[in-house]
């Protein structure tokens, strides 16, 4: 079994654990490899301030961290780093130049505020007050207005380039259990899903899309981000993927593995990628079976 997890966090962001807790967790649970993707800082480029982004300041003390963890596990587990970089239109993204500076393995290319038509900006991510509040502020409780921004973000984060993964696809699903205000099965939220995978098709990068697990083990969603739906356009495209857990915790490491791979395998995905060391800034992906036959009853059997 080879288990590792390139979307992980810890308490230079929003994680609860640090970062040598996170190492000994995913040894621990016999991973490969582990990727530091703290929330980029954001704040000197946008203004916008909040808790959950790594400050500017601690930028240089962050990756130092990260590379004195993978001196001090070096043999017993890779250790990778990397950002999760927010696409805010007009603002910053993962192809902004400054990131190509630093020495990272990767970048997470992931959206989580979508502008509405006033121009106001909101998390789509947000927890369920905030959420509540700003989306009936901000876009008057209109669904379809909220995944069209959610997913014209989504477009012009891939065509801007720059990242290595494409993270939480569907986030915008992430309050839906709970508010209900749209229908996956809606044909217009379908062509926007179809319209956003297509463009990832056309992006020449060598890049992947995560698995990503979060929704999963905190409650948010019965399924992962991207749903069933959308791997099977992916794979339609031959998109690689990756598996991740978008942890927040040392506990989040690896859960819901085994359910993800089982959907992955249902969309017609045979190999997830994991990383494999880094050159000049790019990641090197290997691709891993995935035999789904073998994993019904542990996630040992999951990968050949
Ligand atoms: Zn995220
Ligand atoms: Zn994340």
């Amino acid at each position: 079994m080879i288990y590792s997890c390139l979307h992980t966090h810890s308490t230079f962001c929003d994680g609860k654990d640090d970062i040598e807790t996170m190492c000994r967790s995913a040894y621990e649970k016999h991973f490969e490899s582990i990727g530091f993707s703290s929330h980029a800082p954001i704040a000197k480029k946008t203004g916008i301030v909040t808790g959950w982004h790594l400050a500017d300041e601690r930028l240089n003390e962050y990756i130092d961290a990260v590379l004195d963890a993978r001196e001090r596990w070096r043999g017993r587990l890779s250790v990778y780093l990397g950002l999760e970089m927010d696409y805010i239109a007009g603002r910053c993204g993962p192809a902004d130049a400054d990131l190509r500076e630093l020495p990272l393995d990767y970048l997470i290319g992931a959206v989580h505020y979508v502008a509405s038509p006033r121009g106001d900006l909101m998390t789509v991510d947000g927890f369920d007050d905030d959420f509540e509040r700003e989306f009936r502020a901000f876009f008057d409780n209109d669904g379809k207005a909220l995944y069209r921004a959610y997913y014209t973000a989504y477009q012009e984060m891939i065509c801007g380039g720059g990242f290595d993964i494409l993270a939480h696809f569907d986030l915008v699903k992430k309050n839906n259990r709970r508010f209900g205000f749209f229908l996956p099965g809606d044909a217009d939220y379908q062509e926007c899903v179809a319209k956003t995978v297509k463009t990832a098709a056309r992006q020449t990068r060598n890049f992947v899309v995560e698995v990503n697990t979060g929704g999963m083990i905190r409650g948010r969603t019965g399924d992962p981000y991207p749903s069933s739906a959308i791997l099977r356009l992916l794979k339609a495209q031959n998109i690689p993927l990756t598996i991740s857990a978008d942890a927040h915790a040392a506990d989040h490491l690896g859960g819901c593995y085994e359910d993800a791979l089982r959907i992955m395998a249902g969309a017609g995905y045979t190999e997830t990628m994991l990383i494999d060391g880094s050159k000049e800034g790019k990641p090197h992906w290997r691709p891993q079976r995935i035999n789904p036959a073998r994993g019904a009853g542990s996630a040992e059997g999951m990968f050949s």
